[in-house]
């Protein structure tokens, strides 16, 4: 599993900055994960502001 972040990012960036593997980086129009390097850790879901990043299968 890892995560992923859903289209109502506002690019605040704090997500990228919590990422313990340097997985999360700003996207077009939104920040992405690098689905290989998440470690599900939750940390991106715990500091975003609008809740977009979710765990997906
Ligand atoms: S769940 Fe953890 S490892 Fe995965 S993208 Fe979020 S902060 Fe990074
Ligand atoms: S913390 Fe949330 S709103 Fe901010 S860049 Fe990450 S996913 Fe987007």
């Amino acid at each position: 599993m890892a995560y992923t972040i859903k289209s109502n990012c506002i690019e605040c960036g704090k997500c990228e900055k919590a990422c313990p593997k340097g997985a999360i980086y700003p996207g077009c129009g939104k920040y992405e994960v690098i689905k290989r390097r998440c470690i599900d850790c939750g940390r991106c879901k715990a500091v975003c502001p609008v809740g977009a990043p979710e765990p997906k299968k």
